[in-house]
C-alpha cells in the first residue's frame, strides 16, 4: 500500500519534473522566437520608417526647392512686378499642389501672395511684429538659409509646415535696411556684399505632405506617430499615437529637411510582438509533447515498475527454490558435452566443489572422486545419452581425499535443436537417510546387546547358504548353542552381569568358528551358528568342542568368578533337512538331547531323535483325537493332613486310557500337549470335570474336601478360549475350595501377565501352591512376590528321605523355612509309613502318595472310582 503510494508520488514528481522541463524550453523557445520576430519587425518597421523619412524629407525639400526658386527669381529680379510675381507664383503652384501660396515679403513685410484671393489679410503683415513668426523668420534671415517650420494652424484652415528662405540682393545702393535684433552687433559694410531684401515663404499643405509621404497608407495595426524633437519644440507630437514613442519596441528616426528636425517613430502591432498565432502553435505544440512524453514516461514507469514486479518475483522464487534446495539437499545441475554447465549451490555443495567454478568438466570433477565413484558416475551419465535413458540412482560419491557422501541421481534427457543431449537433473544429499537406513538395517539385523546377527538375519544367511549349497551340492552346519545355567546367573547377579555373559559368549563362540561362517543370537540366551563347505563332520566337531572348551574357562562378572557351559546340538545340510526351519529344529532336538544327558557337551542330530520325535507326532494327532472323541478321564489322590491323617483335599490328576486297556503317562502326552498348545483344553476339561466330581462329592461329605489342579504355565498367559473359560470358572468357583499348582518355571519367568492372574485369583480366592518345589531354581525371593499359601516337596526329595543325606537336610530347610514364612508343606510321593513318620516328626502339614491312596491306574478300575468312591 505504501510503496505503491510511494510509486505513485515518484511518477507525479517525474511529471512534474517533466512538465517544468517542458515549460522551461517552451519559454526559452518563445523569448527566442518572440526576439526574432521583434528582430523581424523592428527591421521591417525601420525599413518602413526609413522609406517613410526619405519620403518626408524628399517632400519637403521638394515644395522648399520651390520656394528656393521663388527666393532665386526675386534675387535677380528685386523689382518685379506683381504680375511677374503672380506670373511666377501660379507657375509653381500649379505644379506643387502642397503649396497653399506663396508670399513674399520685402523687408520682412508681406507684399506679395498668390493667390491674392483668400490670402488678402495678409497683405501687410510685418513678421518683426508677428510673436510666433518673429523667431523662425530671424532664424532663416540669421543662418542665410531656408527655414522649415511647423506644422503650425493656418489662419485660413488646415495645418501646414512653413518654408521660408530668406532672399538676397546685390547692394547697389545702401545700406540694407533689415531690421537689427537689439544687441546684435552691426553687420561689416562691405559694398559689394549682397544686402538682405526680405523673405519669401509657403505654407506646405501637411496634409498633402503627409499623404505624399504614404503616412495615410500605413498598415492599420502599426502604432505610427510623428512629433518635434523634445530640444526644439518641446517634443510635442503632432501626428499619430504619441504613445508610439513609448512604446520600448519603438524605432525612432529623425527627419531633417530645410534646417529643422523632427521625429518619427513606429512600432510593430502589439499582436505581432506577442508572437500571435505562432505562439499558441508553439504552445500547443510544447502540450503534445508534454503530453506524449508524461505517456512515454507513465508506459516506461509502468514498465519499470513491472520489470521491477518480476525482477521480485524472479528473486523471490530463486530465495525460495534456493531454501526449499537447502532444506530438502537437493541441488540442481545440467549437463551437456561432458561439462556440467549449471549447478546450482547447493548441488556443488552436494559434490563438494567450490561455490565459485563457472563450469564443471566431467572429466576433472571425476578425477576429484575414487575410481569406482568416478566410473559409476560416467557410466550412468553415458548410458542416459547413448540409451535416451532417464538416471535415478543411488550413488556413493567417494572424494580421494576420503569424504564420502551418498547422493541420489535424478536426471531427464533433453534433445537440443542441434542434436546434442542435454542432461537435467537434481542431486540429494541422502547421506543422513543412509546412514538412518543403515542403523535401521542393522537394528532389524543384529543384535544390539552381542553386535551379532539376529535371528532374521541368521535365517536369512541359512537360505541363501541353502540355495548355494543345493547348485554346488555342498555340506552346511547348523550348531545350536544353549547357555546351560544362564538364568541362573541373570537371577543371581544381575541382568548387567547376565549381558556381560552373553556378550562374551558371543565372542568366544565367534573366536571358535572360521571367518565365513556366521554366529548369530537367536533368542535370549541361545545362539545358533552357520558353517558353509563342510566337507566333514570333524570339521564341525572340532569347532564344537572349541566352543564347548572356550565356555569352560570361567568369566568373570563383576568381580566374581562365574562358570557357564553351554549345550550344543549340530544338524547338517543335507543329511537331517533340507530347510531353514527343520535345520534349525533338528539342531535344537539335539541341543535338547545334551541337556538331558547332563549338558555341558555337543551332539549331532541323530535318527534316535527322528524317531522320537516322529513318535511324539504320532502321539499329538492321537491325542487330538482323544480329546475330541472325549476319553481323557480325571483321577483324584487324597491329601491328608499329617497330624491326623484326615482327608482334606485331593489333586486331580489326568488320564489317557488307550482301547487296549493299557494307558499313556502324563509325563509323556503333557509335555506334547504343552508344545503343541493343546494344554489349555486339556487343564479347562479337568478342572470343569473335577469341580462337578467335588461338589457330588462334598454334598455327601460331613466336611467338604479341597480340590488341588494342576496347571500348565501357558495357560496363565490367557492366549486362547480354553484359558479364559477357565480363569472365569475359577474365578466364579465359590462352592469348593480350589488350590492351583504351578511349577517353579512359572515364577521365575515371570511374565506380566502371569502376575497378573494369579493375583487376580488369589483375590478371588483361590490358592496357589508352589509344584515340585527344589526341583527347579530354587530361589525364594518370590514367595515376597506372589500370594503363595503352599509348597509341594518334590516326591524324588521325600524318596530319598533317610536315605541320602542332602536330601533330608534339604527336605528339613525347606520345612523349617516354610513354617518360618507362614506357607504350607505338602509332601509328595510319600510311600512309606517311615517317610510320613519322618514328615510328622519334621512338622510337615500335609501328606499324599502311595502310602496314603494310590491314584487308581487301570482303565476298568478307574471307571468303577470315577466318582470318587475309591476315597
Ligand atoms: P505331579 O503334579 O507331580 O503329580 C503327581 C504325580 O505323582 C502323579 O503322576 C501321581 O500319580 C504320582 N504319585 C502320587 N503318589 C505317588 C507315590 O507315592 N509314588 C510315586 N512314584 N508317584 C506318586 P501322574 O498322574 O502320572 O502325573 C504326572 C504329572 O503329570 C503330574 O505330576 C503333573 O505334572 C502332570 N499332570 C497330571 N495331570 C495333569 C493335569 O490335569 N494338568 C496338567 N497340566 N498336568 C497334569
Ligand atoms: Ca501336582
Ligand atoms: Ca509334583
Amino acid at each position: 500500500m505504501i510503496k505503491t503510494l510511494f510509486k505513485k508520488r515518484s511518477l507525479l514528481l517525474s511529471l512534474l519534473m517533466l512538465a517544468a522541463m517542458v515549460v522551461a524550453i517552451q519559454l526559452y523557445i518563445e523569448r527566442r522566437y518572440l526576439e526574432q520576430v521583434e528582430e523581424v519587425q523592428t527591421q521591417a518597421v525601420s525599413e518602413l520608417l526609413g522609406t517613410i523619412r526619405y519620403q518626408l524629407e524628399s517632400e519637403l525639400t521638394n515644395n522648399l526647392s520651390l520656394i528656393n526658386g521663388l527666393a532665386a527669381f526675386i534675387a535677380s529680379y528685386p523689382d518685379f512686378t506683381a504680375t511677374q510675381f503672380e506670373l511666377y507664383a501660379s507657375t509653381v503652384l500649379a505644379r506643387e499642389p502642397a503649396l497653399v501660396n506663396l508670399a513674399a515679403a520685402p523687408g520682412l513685410v508681406i507684399r506679395h501672395i498668390y493667390p491674392y484671393e483668400g490670402n488678402e489679410a495678409a497683405i501687410g503683415l510685418d513678421y518683426m511684429r508677428q510673436p510666433n513668426q518673429r523667431a523662425d523668420v530671424l532664424l532663416a534671415v540669421q543662418t542665410g538659409s531656408m527655414i522649415i517650420a511647423g506644422p503650425l494652424e493656418l489662419v485660413q484652415g488646415g495645418t501646414a509646415f512653413i518654408g521660408r528662405a530668406p532672399v538676397y540682393v546685390p547692394d547697389e545702393t545702401a545700406a540694407p535696411a533689415a531690421p537689427r535684433e537689439p544687441g546684435a552687433p552691426a553687420a561689416p559694410a562691405a559694398p559689394r556684399e549682397p544686402r538682405l531684401w526680405g523673405i519669401v515663404s509657403a505654407p506646405i499643405l501637411a496634409a498633402t505632405i503627409y499623404d505624399n509621404a504614404g503616412l495615410m497608407n500605413l498598415p492599420a495595426d502599426l502604432m505610427f506617430a510623428m512629433r518635434r524633437p523634445a530640444s526644439s519644440g518641446g517634443g510635442e507630437v503632432f501626428f499619430g499615437a504619441p504613445a508610439t514613442f513609448q512604446n520600448p519596441a519603438a524605432v525612432i528616426m529623425p527627419i531633417s529637411a530645410g534646417g529643422s528636425t523632427w521625429e518619427i517613430a513606429a512600432a510593430p502591432p502589439v499582436a505581432l510582438l506577442q508572437g500571435g498565432t505562432a505562439i499558441y502553435l508553439l504552445r500547443a505544440g510544447s502540450f503534445v509533447v508534454f503530453l506524449l512524453l508524461a505517456v512515454l514516461l507513465t508506459l516506461r514507469h509502468r514498465q519499470t515498475e513491472s520489470n521491477l514486479a518480476l525482477k521480485n518475483i524472479i528473486f523471490r522464487n530463486e530465495r525460495f527454490l534456493r531454501a526449499v534446495e537447502t532444506v530438502s539437499q537437493v541441488g540442481g545441475w545440467r549437463w551437456s558435452d561432458d561439462l556440467f554447465t549449471e549447478l546450482s549451490t547447493q548441488a556443488r555443495d552436494i559434490m563438494m566443489l567450490p561455490r565459485n567454478d563457472n563450469v564443471v568438466d566431467m572429466t576433472g570433477f571425476c578425477f576429484s572422486l575414487d575410481t569406482r565413484s568416478a566410473e559409476l558416475l560416467s557410466h550412468y551419465i553415458t548410458q542416459a545419452v547413448k540409451l535416451r535413458q532417464r538416471i535415478d540412482q543411488e550413488l556413493e560419491l567417494r572424494r580421494r581425499e576420503g569424504r564420502v557422501v551418498w547422493v541420489h541421481l535424478k536426471a531427464d534427457v533433453a534433445e537440443l535443436e542441434d542434436g546434442r543431449v542435454e542432461l537435467i537433473g537434481a542431486i540429494q544429499d541422502i547421506t543422513q537417510q543412509k546412514k538412518v537406513d543403515q542403523l535401521i538395517e542393522y537394528q532389524a539385523n543384529y543384535d544390539s546387546l552381542t553386535g551379532l546377527p539376529n535371528r532374521g538375519l541368521f535365517q536369512d544367511r541359512l537360505h541363501t547358504a541353502l540355495l548355494h549349497a543345493q547348485r554346488r551340492s555342498t555340506r552346511i552346519a547348523v550348531l545350536f548353542v544353549d547357555l546351560d545355567n544362564f538364568k541362573s546367573v541373570n537371577d543371581n547377579l544381575g541382568h548387567d552381569a547376565g549381558d556381560e555373559l552373553l556378550v562374551e559368549t558371543a565372542q568366544r563362540i565367534q573366536a571358535s568358528i572360521r571367518a565365513e561362517d556366521t554366529v548369530a543370537r537367536y533368542s535370549g540366551d541361545e545362539f545358533v551358528a552357520l558353517l558353509l563347505d563342510v566337507f566333514s563332520a570333524s570339521v564341525v566337531s572340532r569347532i564344537a568342542d572349541e566352543i564347548v572348551s572356550a565356555m569352560r574357562l570361567p568369566f568373570v562378572l563383576d568381580g566374581r568368578q562365574v562358570y557357564c557351559s553351554v549345550s550344543i546340538g549340530v544338524a547338517f545340510y543335507p543329511d537331517d533337512g533340507d530347510s531353514v526351519d527343520t535345520l534349525v529344529i533338528k539342531a535344537d532336538q539335539a541341543m535338547y538331547e545334551v541337556k538331558k544327558s547332563g549338558r555341558n557337551s555337543w551332539q549331532f542330530y541323530t535318527t534316535a531323535m527322528q524317531l522320537e520325535s516322529e513318535q511324539k507326532h504320532h502321539l499329538y494327532n492321537e491325542l487330538v483325537v482323544a480329546l475330541e472323541l472325549n476319553r481323557l478321564f480325571v483321577v483324584y489322590q487324597p491329601i491328608v493332613e499329617a497330624a491326623s491323617g484326615r482327608v482334606v483335599g485331593c489333586e486331580a490328576l489326568v488320564r489317557w486310557p488307550l482301547e487296549d486297556g493299557g494307558w499313556i503317562a502324563p509325563d509323556i502326552f503333557i509335555p506334547i500337549a504343552e508344545e503343541r498348545g493343546l494344554i489349555n483344553r486339556i487343564d479347562l476339561f479337568v478342572l470343569l470335570t473335577s469341580l462337578r466330581f467335588l461338589k457330588e462329592l462334598n454334598a455327601a461329605l460331613p466336611e467338604p474336601i479341597a480340590l488341588s489342579v494342576n496347571v500348565s504355565p501357558r495357560l496363565l498367559h490367557l492366549r486362547d478360549d480354553d484359558a479364559q473359560d477357565w480363569l472365569r470358572t475359577l474365578e466364579r468357583e465359590k462352592n469348593v475350595k480350589v488350590t492351583i499348582e504351578i511349577t517353579e518355571r512359572v515364577l521365575v519367568e515371570d511374565s506380566g501377565s502371569a502376575h497378573e492372574v494369579l493375583d487376580q485369583l488369589h483375590r478371588a480366592g483361590v490358592q496357589i501352591a508352589i509344584d515340585d518345589f527344589g526341583t527347579g531354581y530354587s530361589g525364594l525371593s518370590y514367595f515376597s512376590r506372589f500370594p503363595v499359601s503352599s509348597v509341594k516337596i518334590d516326591r524324588s526329595f521325600v524318596q530319598d528321605l533317610g536315605l541320602r543325606a542332602t536330601e533330608t537336610t534339604l527336605v528339613e530347610t525347606i520345612l523349617l523355612l516354610a513354617s518360618k514364612l507362614g506357607i504350607k508343606v505338602v509332601a509328595e510321593g510319600v510311600e512309606t509309613e517311615k517317610q510320613a513318620a519322618f514328615l510328622r516328626d519334621n512338622h510337615c502339614d500335609y501328606l499324599q502318595g502311595y502310602h496314603i491312596s494310590q491314584p487308581p491306574v487301570s482303565y476298568t478300575h478307574l471307571r468303577a472310582h470315577e466318582t470318587g468312591r475309591n476315597l
